[in-house]
């Protein structure tokens, strides 16, 4: 007779997993609306938690979408030739540069999982975007953390990039730069970034992740892809899921030499962009009316909202996204719950040790004035209950 599996004897098979993945802290979404819902019995509520485009997705890429459904029971073009060969016009390389992922967050593993190992590192900064330390420790990788630049800097709490040039050894297979970067908002300027990817050794990947690029451009912030050229180790993602408004569908890209493409290719998934996400994209991508009226807004919408949280006393992270980072000068939770209550979802951020900030997504003017409503509410609330 089969004995049965005992976990008080140690017989728990989730033990015998990668030490590497079961000392992973999981990556902590913003809450869906559907579960404030369920959970606080709120209605109305507005979600600025994902950095997701207020303004919705383009109708045109919805409309591309509607189209596709007749032909669902077909496998995607898993080489999406069409997709591929319109964001290689867009950024003037060849097709074969470009690897599709589901989201940029698939290319983003896909690249620790082909270049990281133990005994190999990555650098990145304390306060990047959080897939960097997740996907290079689940590769195996060793991740080396430059301390952000200091309080009084122009730039606090950003990328130092000096700091991250004298982490780089010879183990190192792979930088991340977000640029800007989430949940900060901060940016690092084309010459200093430049200069950073002349001075890594030319066999280390540089992974400037641009999934703000569309709201950070009008800045002055680089497009890190009119580089390609000149260095064969650099790469760049973008998404879709943000100023584009198709985070649901799940479709991004990195752009790279051909090489990388190649090794990156032999390791995704045959099929990993749906043939919802390749007409979608496609379509956003053309619908530059939209991206336009999305970045106009959000820099509207910026200004608006670092101004409010400015006059209310909270300090703010100059952003060049779609969001912003509010100091709350106190432990940020009660803030967090106080918010839910009223029906606004904002993202707290201790778990990138930061736990007197709130990352705020940009709203519509509506959605930016009843956040600052809520956090107005809160305040004349007793503070210990908020
Ligand atoms: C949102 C985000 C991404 C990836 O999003 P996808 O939806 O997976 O494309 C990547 N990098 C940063 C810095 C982000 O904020």
């Amino acid at each position: 007779m089969m004995s049965k599996p005992n976990l008080a004897g140690g017989c728990d098979p989730s033990a015998t997993a990668l030490e590497c993945v079961r000392a992973l802290k999981p990556y902590q979404p913003g809450k869906p609306i559907s579960e404030l819902e369920r959970e606080y019995g709120v209605r109305d509520i507005i979600k600025l938690a994902s950095n997701e485009n207020p303004l919705g997705t383009s109708p045109a890429a919805v409309a591309a979408m509607r189209d596709e459904l007749d032909g669902l029971w077909l496998y995607p073009d898993g080489g999406g030739f069409e997709l591929r060969g319109a964001l290689a016009a867009r950024h003037g390389v060849t097709p074969d540069c470009v690897t599709l992922g589901n989201g940029s967050n698939d290319v983003l593993v896909l690249l620790c999982e082909a270049f990281l190992a133990p005994g190999r590192e990555a650098v990145f900064s304390q306060y990047a975007f959080a897939v960097y330390p997740i996907a290079t420790q689940a590769a195996g990788g060793t991740a080396r953390i430059a301390p952000a630049l200091p309080a009084g800097h122009a730039q606090a709490l950003g990328h130092d990039l000096e700091a991250m040039a004298g982490l780089v050894g010879p183990d190192t297979r792979i930088v991340f730069i977000a640029n800007p970067n989430n949940p900060t908002g901060n940016w690092v300027e084309a010459d200093e970034l430049k200069r950073f990817v002349e001075s890594v050794p030319a066999d280390t990947l540089v992974v400037v992740d641009e999934a703000y690029h569309e709201y950070a451009a009008p800045l002055g912030v680089p497009d890190a892809s009119e580089w390609l050229g000149e260095f064969p180790n650099l790469v760049v993602t973008r998404t879709f899921s943000k100023a584009y408004g198709l985070a649901g569908i799940r479709v991004g890209y990195a752009l790279s030499s051909p090489g990388v493409a190649d090794i990156i290719n032999r390791i995704r998934q045959p099929f990993n962009v749906n043939s919802l996400a390749l007409a979608g994209a496609k379509a956003a991508l053309d619908d530059t009316g939209f991206i336009e009226r999305a970045v106009r807004e959000n820099a509207d919408g910026r200004d608006a909202l670092t101004e409010g949280l400015a006059a209310m006393g909270f300090s703010v992270t100059p952003s060049a996204g779609n969001f912003l980072l509010a100091d709350m000068g106190e432990p940020a939770a009660a803030w967090y719950e106080a918010l839910l209550r009223r029906g606004v979802i904002v993202r707290p951020v201790a778990n990138y040790g930061l736990p007197n900030h709130l990352r705020v997504t940009v709203g519509t003017a509506a959605q930016n004035r009843r956040l600052l409503e809520a956090l107005e509410q809160g305040r004349e609330h007793d503070a210990a209950t908020r």
